[in-house]
């Protein structure tokens, strides 16, 4: 039998009220044990919990979401207690002490959503988008994609191609050779609309994606020239090792950053010049590998002792550090700053929120969020251009093939075919009790 699954699904930590969650068909008993049955249906009560001796645990709101019409499809209880951890293990040890109950693991409750068919998995990724969103634009983006936007389209073109195939389909198994150019043309007409289609999505694709993970910001220069102490700056906590040696940040530092509700993340590189230590020399590379796929670069040379950047294909903003240390205005820079007085920190962040907002704007509309939708659409794109190009001399039963094939992909996408090793890999990204 499926195991009835419980967790704490708000967040850790003493809270006024604190949500523990049961889903799986041992809810009705546990209602029962704990709760002296179960409350009318969506209807909020308050009620005394007991533990497995009778004493009470604490009074709580509970509700009963009966199957299947709950968020997992299964029979679910909510349990909204009192938020302290005494209150919460109590709960818990007395829940998974009942036959057939057990912990939640990471992203449960949405995997069983999808299970039940409930939601896609695109929509359980927006749901663990949601979760994660820490801007207004992430969370509308995570809001839309949750709401099956991408859901909609896949199982539109999936109805299309179905009907396309089914046509090819049977003139492969009750061949009939007049019908075939009519076949042929009904086939690729679909497949070009689609791929017409499937290429918008894939053009909103990069802002779509670097709206979840935050436009990149990538601070680059000379060792020395004030980076770490910058970023600190800019992060108003202590993230990166502030250190007069060259080459103490030897790997790359990441902070994430709200820029005028804009998400960003700015990395700190090792010192980028030519070294002879090996641990070192991978630090340096690794900052040049991440400045080649930024979104802005910010070039920092101290002001009394500038030095040029490299050549790269990104936007690149110049910026003197140290300005306290020189009296004269500092060459060959679009801004200066000094992170001991602070001159030039404003400026700097406005810049920073400009380049996010343009890296990111348009994002919000846009279906495809994950490289993995990508991939999928850039899948299906190939095998329906292949069919668009189609003419009388390509066989049936390979523009057949290749429609069953993007059919395929619209099922890797939505969580449809090829489940396990998909699932696995999302729902471990998921927290508990989600
Ligand atoms: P990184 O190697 O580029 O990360 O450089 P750090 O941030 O570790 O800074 C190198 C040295 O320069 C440290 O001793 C900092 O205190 C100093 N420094 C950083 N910013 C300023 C500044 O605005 N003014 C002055 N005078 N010193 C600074």
């Amino acid at each position: 039998m499926t195991a009835t699954i419980a967790a704490l699904s708000s967040g850790a930590g003493k809270a006024g009220v604190a949500v523990v969650r049961l889903s799986g068909p041992a809810v009705g008993a546990a209602l029962r044990q704990i709760a002296g049955g179960a409350p009318t249906p969506r209807m909020a009560a308050l009620r005394r919990l007991r533990g497995a001796a009778g004493e009470e645990i604490d009074r709580a709101l509970v509700l009963f979401l009966p199957g299947p019409a709950s968020f997992t499809g299964e029979d679910v209880a909510e349990f909204h207690v009192h938020g302290g951890r005494a209150v919460i293990a109590a709960l818990i040890d007395t829940l998974t002490a009942i036959p057939g109950i057990r912990l939640a693991e990471p992203g449960e409750f949405t995997r069983r959503a999808v299970e039940n068919g409930k939601l896609d998995l695109t929509a359980a990724e927006g749901i663990a988008d949601l979760v994660e969103a820490e801007t207004a634009g992430q969370r509308r983006q995570a809001l839309r994609q949750a709401g099956g936007a991408l859901e909609r389209a896949a199982s539109a073109w999936r109805a299309e191609l179905t009907r396309a195939l089914a046509l090819l389909e049977a003139e492969i198994d009750f061949p009939d050779e007049e019908d075939v150019p009519a076949l042929f043309a009904v086939a690729t007409a679909t497949a070009t609309r689609l791929v017409g289609e499937v290429e918008a999505a894939l053009a909103g694709a990069a802002r779509g994606e670097r709206l979840r993970e935050g436009a990149r910001i990538v601070i680059a220069g000379p060792p020395n020239a004030g980076k770490s102490t910058l970023l600190n700056a800019l992060a108003r906590r202590d993230v990166a090792i502030v250190s007069a040696i060259p080459g103490t940040t030897r790997d790359t530092i990441e902070v994430h950053l709200d820029l005028d509700g804009y998400p960003a993340t700015l990395i700190d590189t090792a010192g980028l010049r030519q070294t002879e230590d090996p641990v070192e020399a991978i630090g340096v590379a690794r900052a040049l590998d991440r400045a080649g796929s930024a979104d802005l670069v910010v070039w920092l040379s101290p002001a009394d002792a500038p030095a040029d950047p490299p050549d790269l294909a990104v936007p690149l903003l110049r910026v003197a550090t140290k300005r306290d240390r020189i009296d004269s205005p500092p060459q060959r820079c679009d801004l200066a700053i000094s992170a001991l007085t602070g001159a030039g920190l404003e400026t700097l962040t406005d810049r920073l929120a400009q380049a996010a907002r343009a890296a990111l704007e348009g994002g919000e509309a846009a279906l495809v969020t994950r490289a993995r939708h990508r991939r999928e659409l850039e899948a299906m794109a190939v095998h329906l251009g292949r069919v668009a190009a189609a003419d009388a001399a390509t066989p049936v039963e390979f523009a057949a093939e290749d429609l069953r094939l993007a059919v395929r992909a619209i099922g890797r996408l939505t969580g449809s075919v090829d489940i396990d090793e998909i699932y696995d890999v999302i729902f471990r990204q998921f927290c508990i009790g989600k």
